[in-house]
């Protein structure tokens, strides 16, 4: 297993996690040996979105003693009032679920979501009334270690990250809803099928989302990597071909921003089957050549898969771009850590020799050379 740190939260989680919406309905047997195989793989990073009291209970009976070895992400305001998951934004209800899920899983909760923000008025519901004060007083007295909120809409995550309360966020991310036009609401998509005449290549406002994240230091965690399994799908796949769940898994990880993918697993054998992410050699994950035969009105942003390399000055050419493109959100005001993480970098922009090889190589247009002279000369300074 690889870690990384969650953004600000300075927590370490597994790349790969575990997202247990689809363990919901199964017997606790299943849950059990499915608990079992994510933390044999040392994932450490569960999502219990869902409002039900079994599944919630059994999540964590499975765990046992074992529940400090796993953060979990419990999202505030998902409720099942009428027996089917809903969202309430109703303060009494909220606080009932959120204290029974507090009960079972021992007092804490690692990060508090605040749930399913999308719309101006999911928005309203919650940045703007008590629920988070609660979230806050929750956060002050230890009972959630971090606030976080879900969404799949970039135009309000962004509007929620710069409220300055969210210390992570998770966020839908997958090559088919990040290619939708901008407007798109990926979850209507979602439920109707991708039309493949709609992407438009990268949506310049999820790009600016995930770039706003590495600036302020949120960290992502993923929700629908694999698109519940349509980009793998031959018959479902909005590409010109199926996508692999590996594929999926390492565009998801290159994102700015992104910590961690939690796919959803219902049984030790789909976490094996994701882990084999971790077996595969350098080409297997590359996603960039079915991504690039898709029309792009935005030819020449980078989306940093590195099918560019090998670069002979050894230049890792997506991680200088993802922090160019950071440093571009405002180049007067480059945030310390992404100056820092960008020195820390073995080779840099002032390393490019002006071949143009990758340029050559790469499906999205890029003008490369041009790119590592921009950040030698923005960080460089
Ligand atoms: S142009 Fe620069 S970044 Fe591209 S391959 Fe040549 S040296 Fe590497
Ligand atoms: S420059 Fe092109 S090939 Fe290289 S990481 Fe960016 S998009 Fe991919």
């Amino acid at each position: 297993m690889i870690y990384r740190q969650l953004g600000k939260t300075g927590r370490q989680v597994s790349v790969i996690g575990l997202g247990c919406e689809h363990l919901d309905g199964e017997p606790f047997a299943r849950v059990k040996e499915t608990v079992d195989a994510a933390l044999e793989h040392k994932v450490n990073i569960f999502d219990v979105f869902m409002p039900g009291k079994r599944i919630r209970e059994d999540i964590a009976a499975a765990l046992g003693a074992r529940r400090d070895k796993v953060m979990i992400q419990g999202h505030i305001c998902s409720t099942d009032v009428n027996q089917q998951y809903d969202i309430s934004r109703d303060m009494p209800t909220v606080r009932r679920y959120f204290d029974d899920m507090l009960r079972i899983f021992g007092g804490y909760i690692d990060f508090g979501m605040l749930f399913f923000i999308d719309s101006e008025e999911d928005f309203k519901n919650v940045f703007e009334t008590d629920i988070a004060d609660y979230a806050d007083k929750l956060r002050h007295r230890g009972y959630i270690k971090h606030i976080g909120f879900s969404s799949h809409n970039p135009q309000t995550a962004i509007k929620a990250i710069n409220t300055g309360l969210p210390e992570m966020m998770m966020f839908s991310v997958n090559p088919a809803f990040d290619m939708l036009p901008a407007g798109e609401y990926t979850l209507k998509h979602f439920d109707e099928g991708i039309d493949p005449k709609m992407l438009r290549g990268l949506d310049p406002k999820r790009a600016e989302l995930y770039r706003l994240c590495a600036a302020k230091q949120i960290g992502v965690t993923v929700m629908k990597p694999l698109c519940a399994g349509k980009l793998l799908s031959k018959e479902h796949t909005p590409f010109s071909q199926p996508l692999t769940a590996p594929q999926c898994i390492s565009y998801a990880l290159s994102r700015p921003a992104v910590s961690c993918v939690l796919p959803g697993c219902k049984t030790p054998a789909e976490i094996s089957d994701v882990m084999r992410y971790f077996e595969l050699d350098d080409k297997e994950p590359d996603y960039a050549e079915i991504l690039g035969a898709v029309k792009n009105d935005f030819r020449g942003s980078c989306v940093y898969c590195s099918h560019c390399l090998p670069c002979p000055a050894g230049i890792d050419i997506a991680a200088v771009n993802r922090h160019l493109d950071t440093a571009r959100l405002d180049k007067s005001d480059i945030p310390s850590g992404v100056r820092l993480s960008y020195s820390e970098l073995p080779r840099r922009g002032g390393d490019c020799t002006g071949c143009k090889n990758c340029e050559k190589r790469c499906p999205f247009g890029v003008s490369v050379s041009a790119n590592m002279s921009e950040a030698e000369s923005l960080f460089g300074a």
